[in-house]
């Protein structure tokens, strides 16, 4: 796993770091976006400028993706083939991976109602609910 990400971080013509190695490796350990502190409390001996700085370098690199909830907080992904959205828990702030898009036809839709813009070029659509444990904590 670990060659992987070095041949990543080398493919996108960035230095092979252990802490970018760290890092990559806690995002694909993680099993949902994680924020900055949440990777500094997983990561020794990296302060938290270093890890941002290091997350940066990775977006513009496309190997990992910023996610939005509603909380304002950024929180990252690694980069896979698959473009997808979450569910998120609005109690407890659980995260569960949707698989595929499904807003397939949604853009062009959307560039049909504006008069003002020539494409749509991405789209952010996350989900917000209340999962099972919390659902039975409110009765
Ligand atoms: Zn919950
Ligand atoms: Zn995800
Ligand atoms: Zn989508």
């Amino acid at each position: 796993m670990q060659t992987e990400f070095r041949s990543a971080l080398k493919k996108s013509g960035l230095r092979v770091t252990p802490h970018r190695i760290a890092l990559t490796h806690a995002l694909a350990t993680a099993h949902s976006p994680k924020t900055a502190d949440e990777l500094h409390a997983r990561i020794k001996n990296a302060d938290l400028v270093t890890i941002y700085r290091n997350l940066q370098n990775l977006v513009a690199a496309n190997l990992i993706h910023e996610v939005r909830f509603k909380d304002g907080k950024v929180r990252y992904e690694l980069a896979r083939d698959d473009h997808h959205h979450h569910l998120v828990c609005t109690g407890c702030g659980t995260v569960d991976e949707l698989e595929g898009c499904g807003a397939t036809g949604l853009e062009s839709k959307v560039l049909t109602q504006s008069q003002n813009f020539a494409s749509v070029d991405e789209h952010s659509l996350e989900f917000f609910g209340t999962c099972k444990g919390c659902a039975l904590n409110k009765h």
